[in-house]
């Protein structure tokens, strides 16, 4: 589910959940006109609203309105919002090498490209066996 802003013709402003990117506009609950989708507001409790991570960002030419000029707009600037905060914020970004082994050990630290792979099992082995309290790590 996807928390969106809607706006109507007759002036009303509101936030509806809609199951995915593609999915229609509800109707104004004031008027039962149709709403256009608006674009998030970017302040979250004082806080820059990262937006949506670049998975939920749409991929498809049905997730931004069949191609939809406005839509499309509207995403490029969410995108471009976001990759200047995964500059200023790498965190954001997460980590985006490709996985090589996710199971056993590594379920809880996934073992990347790139890592060193002595470092990368102990450093697994270590998180995936709970440490008791008091015991030296
Ligand atoms: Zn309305």
């Amino acid at each position: 589910m996807i928390l969106y802003n809607y706006g109507c013709a007759c002036g009303n402003r509101f936030e509806a959940f809609v199951a995915n990117m593609s999915a229609p506009n509800p109707s104004c609950p004031e008027c039962g006109g149709e709403t256009n989708r608006m674009p998030a507001r970017v302040n979250f409790g004082g806080q820059a609203d990262p937006g949506p991570s670049r998975d939920e960002l749409p991929r498809s030419w049905r997730g931004v309105g069949n191609g939809d000029r406005e839509t499309i707009r509207h995403f490029q600037r969410v995108t471009e919002r976001r990759e200047k905060l995964e500059e200023k914020y790498p965190e954001l970004a997460g980590d985006r090498r490709p996985v090589l082994a996710h199971e056993g050990i590594f379920e809880k630290r996934p073992l990347r490209a790139g890592d060193d792979i002595a470092t990368a099992v102990k450093e697994a082995a270590a998180a995936a066996k709970a440490v008791p309290e008091g015991e030296p790590k």
